[in-house]
């Protein structure tokens, strides 16, 4: 099973896609966290993407292409895949590779959120640089302030792009080149599950599971 992930930044596609993957038993691919990888690890890769990320743009198409197509193939098809596509052109590069393995994608959950919630959830994000938790200063608290609970005495840092300058990059990064991406699914006749994402992870979660459940089984 293929499910893309889509939604602006800081929708909560990682957190969900996290919640997912324990039902469905796929693996998680998150194309900004392998970028993030490939940066501490100093791969040639990651050098290239490194100045991208930093402003808020996106790493170019074949570059990301070349590496998630990998990705998928490695985990057999069954994944989901959080962050990518981000373009058109990525988009339609994905269904062409599934197609020539005889595969398409299963489903394609769209988080919808505010420009308010999304900016409020991106500036409070903080992870643990040694387990890749995430927390929020408000909405998903460390059982203590500013600590990772499963690396316990590991401090929580802030993204470098999560500071609100280049959130506000990011996001008209996301308008200018990932919204066009649901309209390219409608348009090839690919089902996209919007989902309201403007509640509490349970409520979110749920909505998600009774739309993939629906649509897997048919009822
Ligand atoms: P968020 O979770 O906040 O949406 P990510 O962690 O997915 O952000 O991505 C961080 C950065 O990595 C992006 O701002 C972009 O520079 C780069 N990136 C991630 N995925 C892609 C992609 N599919 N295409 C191009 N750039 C990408
Ligand atoms: P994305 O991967 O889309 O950039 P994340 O999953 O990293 O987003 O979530 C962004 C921030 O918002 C994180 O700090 C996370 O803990 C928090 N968060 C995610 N979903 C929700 C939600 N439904 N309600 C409250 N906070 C959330």
């Amino acid at each position: 099973m293929v499910i893309v992930m889509l939604g602006p930044p800081g929708a909560g596609k990682g957190t969900h896609c996290k919640r997912i993957v324990e039902k469905y038993q796929l693996v998680h691919l998150s194309s900004g966290d392998i970028l993030r990888n490939e940066r501490a690890g100093g791969t040639e890769l990651g050098k290239k993407a490194r100045q991208y990320m930093d402003s808020g743009k996106l790493v170019p198409d074949q570059i990301i292409i070349e590496m998630m197509v990998g990705a998928i193939a490695a985990a057999g098809g069954n994944c989901v895949s959080d962050g990518f596509p981000r373009t058109v052109v990525q988009a339609a590069e994905l269904d062409k590779e599934l197609a020539k393995e005889g595969k398409k994608i299963d489903a394609v959950v769209n988080l919808v959120v505010s420009d308010d919630v999304a900016e409020r959830r991106i500036t409070g994000r903080r992870s643990c640089p040694v387990c890749g938790a995430v927390y929020h200063i408000d909405t998903m608290k460390p059982k203590i302030e500013g600590y990772c609970d499963k690396c316990k005495d590991q401090k929580l840092v802030q993204r470098p792009d999560d500071r609100p300058d280049v959130v506000k990059i990011r996001l008209k990064t996301y308008y200018e080149q990932t919204a066009a991406v649901v309209g390219y699914y409608t348009n090839s006749g690919q089902e996209v599950l919007d989902i309201n994402a403007d509640k509490t992870v349970d409520d979110v979660i749920g909505l998600i599971f009774k739309k993939i459940d629906s649509l897997v089984t048919g009822k």
